[in-house]
């Protein structure tokens, strides 16, 4: 599918013609972490940025405790417009904003897909289909676990994150949170030394 295609088909779902903008994504296309949200909020959708509200606010100031800027990551959404009162998306919607998803993947090429919070990562591990979201464990029981999953064809070292709008109200997930980062910097690491392997 060509890019014109990709857009179109994200142009033709009701969630795009009623947003203000197309968020894409923001940060370093050539960075090894990639974090992967659910859809904009009213703050995205105004700025047309990801992550810019109090959950993006939240999710700068762990990326600097961590040691990392914007520089250093790629973040974007599985929905590329807001939906409307922030309702859960339709399955349509999802199939049609998941190849554009599935591109930006395959130009950035990240060392480690981090998931942030349940949906996104019910999403990636059931491999997109919605129908089976319900089956995959919480949150709770598999953040911080490497997961080697292949998705729409892509080999993707996933580690799934609480959300960072989550953590705001219970601060005890923090400190989890960190500990998640080192994981997912420690298969960064790894993964560079195992391409100078081949
Ligand atoms: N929550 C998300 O999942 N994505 C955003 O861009 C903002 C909040």
């Amino acid at each position: 599918m060509d890019d014109i295609d990709i857009i179109e088909l994200v142009k033709n779902t009701d969630i795009c013609k009623n947003c203000k903008n197309i968020v894409i994504g923001k940060g370093n296309l050539n960075a090894d972490i990639m974090f992967v949200g659910e859809a904009p909020g009213k703050n995205e959708d105004e700025q047309g940025l990801p992550f810019v509200g109090k959950a993006g606010k939240n999710l700068d100031e762990m990326l600097s405790k961590v040691g990392l800027t914007l520089d250093d990551v790629y973040i974007a959404n599985i929905l590329k417009c807001r939906p409307p009162e922030n309702r859960n998306p339709l399955p349509e919607e999802i199939r049609a904003h998941t190849p554009w998803l599935v591109k930006q993947i395959k130009d950035i090429k990240p060392k480690v897909l981090c998931t942030l919070g349940n949906y996104a990562t019910k999403f990636f591990l059931s491999n997109g289909d919605v129908d089976k979201m319900d089956s995959i464990p919480g949150i709770t029981s598999i953040h911080g676990k490497v997961k080697h999953i292949v998705f729409e064809g892509l080999n993707i070292t996933l580690i799934p994150l609480f959300h960072p709008a989550a953590i705001i109200y219970k601060r005890d997930l923090l400190p989890l949170w960190y500990e998640d980062m080192e994981i997912v910097k420690g298969e960064v690491k790894l993964s560079g030394e195992q391409k100078t392997l081949f």
